[in-house]
């Protein structure tokens, strides 16, 4: 069920904690942790605890995780001082999405390109 865990999913086992992360923060509806592949020196994940399958279907189903989502993504900006980021919603596959729980890339610390690939 929608919001439900997904046993098949890698970020609900991250927040269950069977699946080790390095966490940067938490709260009582997100959890953010660093990217294992990070492609800048900040990549941090923004993730709600409620599993949906993208960030469109979060925001449809819960606008207020999804703003807590979004505000997680500027309090892991503001904690790392990047005065410039860019926050990622991959969403579909075709647009680079390969965990299909919704989640924010928060990228920063380098000079990121416009437009990205
Ligand atoms: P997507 O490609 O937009 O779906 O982003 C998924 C992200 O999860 C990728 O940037 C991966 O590097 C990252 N990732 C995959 N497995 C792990 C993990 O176990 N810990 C932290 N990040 C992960």
């Amino acid at each position: 069920m929608a919001g439900e865990p997904q046993a098949d999913c890698l970020f609900c086992k991250i927040i269950a904690g069977e699946v080790p992360a390095t966490l940067v923060r938490e709260t009582e509806t997100t959890v953010a942790f660093r990217d294992i592949n990070p492609q800048a020196p900040t990549h941090v994940l923004v993730i709600p605890r409620v599993h949906h399958h993208d960030a469109a279907a979060l925001a449809a189903a819960d606008p207020k995780i999804a703003a807590d989502v979004l505000r997680e993504a500027g309090e892991v900006a503001a904690a790392e001082k990047l005065d410039s980021y860019r926050i990622v919603f991959n969403t579909g596959s075709g647009a680079g999405q390969t965990v299909f729980h919704a989640h924010a890339h928060v990228l920063g610390g380098r000079g990121l390109q416009w437009p990205p690939g």
